[in-house]
């Protein structure tokens, strides 16, 4: 078959965004050999786009502020179905991710006393995000790259090449993780610009490409968003966690049909702006559940001192978690309050001086200026909920980012499930990225280190690579493959009534009648997929690309819609009309999907070929329950007992003392 390029390294890290340069650095500085492959340029990944800040118990703003706090802020976002460790251990280490970000050159906004500055955000008690105007996200992928570019520098100094322990391959795509038994041996991909195959040797293989938010029609998220490493874990045999929590974030651009689904950041909130409906009301007032009333101001004249005296007033209800927002925006357009284009006023022109505006919330200015022809020092932007974020994801060991269940691969970043729960909050995958990439780096650098002689090392097997490239090529013969099924199918249409399904079957008001017609339109989508086909050659060919992803699309979809047909209660981002309350019993119920049949196999079921199976009416995810870990107790007493029997059920309840 035509590999043209196979080379060996210790760790091969998929994704260079913030998780997998975060995770790259690490394994490097480890003595690992670390190559990182990414579908963009480098540099240019989703964590580009983040906004906000990174959320870290610094306490600049505010010395009340610790990581106890943090810890119990992030497990009250995530209704407590959080993986408890790694929220503990984000909690603990994202202030010194930060601090270690300025060492290797971040510029963050400053304090009046020169301190890092930190902001407010949804869900966090004290002003806690690190930031950057609002592009923080672009200084912390500078710093990464600019760490990346000094490392091979130094390593040019001593081997004369600046790539021999740490190399980019950029503008490429892993399609498949290749295995030697249960072990994983590497990666294969492909060149999006020629086109041509390549397979990275290597006993660790970190996956760090972030979200699935494609999937839906209407997303915050860029294009690269299409599950690939969920369905790369999945392939390999690495089960997901919790699929059906996705977030979706009140506030996207709903007007011009052109960028309806744009983020508008929390920053707008946090800052000051507030959401009103068409009658001029700040209805978030009326939407404060009862978990959170002891915490959220009553009134407009409380919430607006608590900007400028935090210590003793209450916050704003525009500042509760994100799925509680969501949720009220979309009851008051359900009511007929909505505004002209189907969303909410924001307003912050009423709020703060237009030149504190342009000031703070630089972009925001610039993206409805030239978006939309708002000018939002003026007049208020006009905002709906869009698919944001997905806290599910690979299921791996809260210490060392390893994927459960094939030794040598680790997950870390929005591909990885567990730490925010069933909900997550702003600021805190930023942070998620630092600490667990770093994290993942170090282990699959110590993975490789005890795989050094050639005996211990694991093979790539011919076999695997024909198939992935079978696969990969099957697109192209489409035409020839099936005469009889009729033409073949155009991978830009099928993706349209992928997008289309999830948005209104499984977005953000579920029903159990529009999950199971979901599911049988993914069944006929995959059948289609088959027999996705396209023209032309391998060069550049983004139809090509399309319908390579369409595959890892679908597969995550059947697991998204076929967890939240499961999960019969209303917790974070996953709401159910059917079943509106959260559920107790629910609390300590993992949902764990894995790819029916044995995974990896190239010949077998979820070998290459197969994972779109057509015959398979039922689907190609198998649905399992697990029971989590009992939270420890220590973390538990930071909690009042008044606040644990709102989450936790009667059974974890009993071990409490009065
Ligand atoms: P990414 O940064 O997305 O990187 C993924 C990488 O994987 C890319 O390099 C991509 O090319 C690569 N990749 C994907 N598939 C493949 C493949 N098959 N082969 C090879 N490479 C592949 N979070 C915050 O905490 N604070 C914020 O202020 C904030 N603001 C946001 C604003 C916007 C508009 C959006 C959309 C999100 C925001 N988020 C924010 C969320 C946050 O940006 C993301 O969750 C985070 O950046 C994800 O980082 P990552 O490293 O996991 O993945």
């Amino acid at each position: 078959m035509s590999v043209v390029d196979r080379q060996e390294w210790d760790v091969v890290v998929v994704g260079a965004g913030g998780a997998g340069l975060r995770a790259a650095i690490e394994a490097r500085e480890r003595g690992a050999r670390t190559a990182v492959v990414c579908k963009s340029l480098f540099g240019k990944a989703h964590t580009v786009m983040a906004e906000g800040g990174i959320a870290a118990s610094m306490g600049n703003v505010n010395s009340g502020d610790d990581w106890q706090v943090h810890f119990r802020d992030t497990m009250r976002g995530g209704k407590f179905l959080n993986q408890w460790r790694m929220a503990e251990l984000h909690a603990q280490e994202a202030p010194q991710r930060v601090w270690e970000l300025e060492t290797w050159g971040a510029l963050f906004d400053r304090t009046k006393d020169g301190r890092i500055s930190q902001r407010n955000f949804g869900g966090h008690e004290y002003p806690r995000l690190a930031h950057v105007g609002d592009r923080t996200g672009l200084e912390l992928i500078r710093t990464l790259q600019q760490k990346i570019v000094s490392l091979q520098q130094e390593d040019f100094r001593e081997t004369g090449d600046h790539e021999s322990r740490l190399k980019v391959f950029q503008e490429c795509t892993v399609t498949r993780v290749l295995k030697d038994g249960r072990s994983v041996s590497g990666v294969f991909g492909y060149e999006r610009e020629t086109g041509r195959f390549f397979v990275l040797q290597a006993p660790s293989v970190v996956i760090a490409t972030g979200g699935i938010g494609k999937s839906f029609k209407v997303t915050s998220n860029s294009w690269e968003y299409t599950g690939d490493g969920h369905a790369l874990a999945l392939l390999a045999g690495a089960p997901l966690l919790n699929m059906e929590f996705v977030q979706f974030h009140p506030t996207g651009m709903v007007w011009p049909p052109s960028v309806k689904g744009i983020l508008v950041t929390e920053s707008v909130r946090g800052d000051g702006g507030v959401l009103r409906n068409s009658d001029g009301k700040r209805f978030m007032f009326d939407y404060v559940p009862d978990v959170f009333k002891e915490k959220y101001a009553e009134s407009e004249e409380e919430g607006d001192r608590w900007y400028d005296d935090p210590d003793h007033n209450r916050r704003p209800p525009e500042l509760l978690p994100r799925d509680e927002v969501a949720r009220a925006i979309n009851a008051e357009v359900k009511e007929g309050r909505g505004s002209p284009h189907g969303g909410v006023f924001l307003d912050v022109s009423t709020r703060m001086p237009a030149e504190v505006i342009r000031r703070r919330l630089p972009s925001m200015y610039h993206q409805f200026k030239e978006l939309a022809d708002v000018d939002i020092t003026a007049e208020a932007m006009e905002v709906g909920p869009t698919c944001h974020y997905v806290m599910g994801g690979v299921a791996v060991d809260s210490d060392t980012a390893a994927a459960r269940g094939v030794p040598g691969l680790y997950a870390a970043g929005e591909v990885a499930g567990g730490m925010h729960g069933s909900n997550r909050l702003g600021g805190n995958s930023l942070s998620d990225l630092l600490v667990f990439g770093r994290r993942a780096g170090r282990y699959a650098a110590d993975h490789a280190a005890g795989r050094t002689d050639d005996g211990a090392r694991a093979r790539v097997d011919a076999a695997q690579v024909d198939a992935a490239a079978a696969e990969a090529l099957r697109p192209f013969s489409a035409e020839t493959r099936e005469p009889e099924a009729g033409p073949p199918e155009n991978p830009y249409t099928l993706h349209q009534e992928l997008q289309q399904t999830m948005n209104d079957l499984v977005g953000i008001i579920r029903r159990e009648p529009e999950m199971e017609q979901a599911l049988r339109k993914l069944a006929e989508l995959r059948a289609r997929a088959r027999r996705a086909g396209v023209e032309g050659h391998r060069q550049f060919n983004p139809g090509w690309h399309l319908a390579l992803d369409l595959r890892n699309m679908l597969l995550v979809s059947e697991c998204v819609a076929r967890a939240a047909l499961e999960r019969t209660e209303s917790r974070g981002g996953h709401t159910r009309e059917d079943h509106p309350s959260m559920d107790r019993r629910w609390r300590r119920a993992n949902l764990m999907c894995s790819l029916a049949g044995p995974a990896g196999d190239p010949a077998g079921p979820g070998g290459p070929g197969d994972a779109l199976a057509a015959d398979r009416e039922q689907g190609v995810i198998r649905l399992e329950r697990r029971t989590t870990e009992p939270v420890r107790p220590d973390l538990l007493a930071l909690f009042e007992k008044e606040e644990l029997v709102k989450y936790l059920a009667d059974d974890e309840l009993e071990g409490l003392g009065e």
